[in-house]
């Protein structure tokens, strides 16, 4: 597997006198440096437009999940560098006994620096720390949006909130755990190795939801999903690390959200979390936030280069997340179908699925929501260029 090299930020969150205002127009201001807002950056990459990125931590700084995704993603993005372990089976236990599910395509576990300055790497947008608390009223009517920050007010025309599930550039809709669709998860991160991917679906760890161990090289994510947000992981991450003899160290978790939103919103484009963009079921919200972040990214290119209107792209990638929907829904129904099997049934039922014909005719449709090749397809048409091949 690939060494990874070891890269922390080479400085960390500005603080007192370093940070110095910041105000102006941007022509994009992409609010979140995580999957999603690097995505957009990076699509950007080479446009000539003045880009700013910002984040309340430096790139890379605060590692957001146990950054588990398909290991096609992380080649057709060229970030394979960032890659410690792969994986070629599941392993699911349930109390009734572990099935094994070979899988038909490998799942990898990455560093979470290396994959942001890799990101990073391929961007040539201007970076700066800075929490962003809100919306700013607009003083003109020029059409640009106006966002508060510590460090001031910033405006642009194409603004992206790529902010997490808080979803701090909306209108405020009251959408607050534990009422709000939300997930909650929590995982520790003990040194050690180990040689499978692994998921337990098991009432003593949740009574909705799953417990996992993803080895990264010589680190452990281990960790519980509840999609009830009302039943607290904490004790039930500490019993299931301490059930695999390992350290309750470094704790990372956060809500995760399993519905879409609306992807945009009063002029503002919403992208990954933000936007409900991470997967019912099984929380995956790596690919899907790249997945979207190309998409969008593309769309904001084509305003850039004249082709389209703030307008047109903001139709067309609100369609485009829209027609993600009844995936989305399917996933959702599933994830609320499973805490309802008994437990007795689960055992052979999870053996059951584990045939290989079923497990990769599952796992194919499970990757073709947010399909690895959508990174190569060519930039979406837009109406300039759909006229100019209509005519
Ligand atoms: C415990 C846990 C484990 C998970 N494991 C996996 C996994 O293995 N695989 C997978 O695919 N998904 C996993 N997920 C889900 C995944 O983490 C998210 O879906 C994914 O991180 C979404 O990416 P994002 O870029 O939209 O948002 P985030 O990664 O949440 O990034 C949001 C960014 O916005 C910044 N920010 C937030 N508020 C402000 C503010 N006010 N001002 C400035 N900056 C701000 C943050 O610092 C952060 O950089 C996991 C989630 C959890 C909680």
């Amino acid at each position: 597997m690939s060494a990874t090299l070891a890269w922390m930020p080479s400085r960390a969150t500005k603080r007192g006198d370093e940070r110095t205002p910041l105000e102006g127009s941007r022509d994009v201001l992409i609010c979140g440096a995580s999957f999603a807002g690097l995505m957009v950056a990076r699509e950007l990459a080479g446009s000539g437009a003045d880009v700013l990125v910002v984040d309340r931590y430096e790139i890379g700084e605060r590692q957001t999940s146990a950054c588990g995704i398909p290991t096609e993603w992380l080649r057709v993005l060229g970030l394979e560098a960032s890659e410690r372990q792969r994986f070629d089976e599941l392993v699911i236990h349930t109390p009734h006994g572990t099935s094994t599910y070979p899988l038909p395509w490998s799942f990898s576990t990455f560093d979470y620096p290396e994959l942001c300055r890799l990101l990073w790497a391929g961007c040539d947008a201007e970076f700066e720390t800075a929490k962003v608390n809100g919306r700013a009223r607009s003083p003109n009517g020029d059409g640009a949006i106006h966002v508060d920050t510590d460090r001031g007010v910033i405006s642009s025309q194409l603004v992206v909130d790529a902010l997490g599930w808080r979803r701090i550039l909306a209108n405020g809709d009251g959408y607050q755990p534990p009422e709000a669709p939300l997930s909650r998860g929590l995982e520790v991160h003990p040194g050690g190795a180990g040689e499978a991917m692994e998921i337990w679906i098991d009432r003593r760890y949740v009574p909705a939801g799953y417990g996992w161990s993803f080895p990264a090289d010589d680190e452990l994510r281990i960790g519980v999903g509840s999609f009830d947000p009302r039943f607290h992981v904490r004790d039930t991450t500490e019993l299931l690390a301490s059930d695999l003899g390992r350290d309750r160290v470094r704790y990372q978790g956060n809500w995760i959200p399993h519905k879409l939103r609306a992807a945009t919103e009063g002029g503002v484009f919403f992208v990954g979390d933000s936007a409900g963009h991470c997967l019912p079921l099984t929380a995956e919200g790596i690919r899907t936030a790249l997945y979207f972040g190309i998409a969008l990214g593309r769309e904001l290119r084509a305003v850039l280069d004249g082709g389209q209107s703030r307008a047109d792209a903001s139709a067309r990638y609100a369609g485009f997340s829209d027609d993600h929907r009844w995936k989305f829904r399917w996933m959702l129904r599933a994830q609320r179908l499973v805490p309802r099997v008994p437990p007795r049934l689960l055992a052979p039922l999870v053996r059951l699925l584990s045939a290989r014909r079923l497990v990769k005719w599952a796992f194919g449709h499970y990757l073709g929501i947010a399909p690895p090749e959508f990174a190569h397809a060519p930039p979406a048409a837009t109406p300039q260029r759909m006229a100019e091949v209509a005519s």
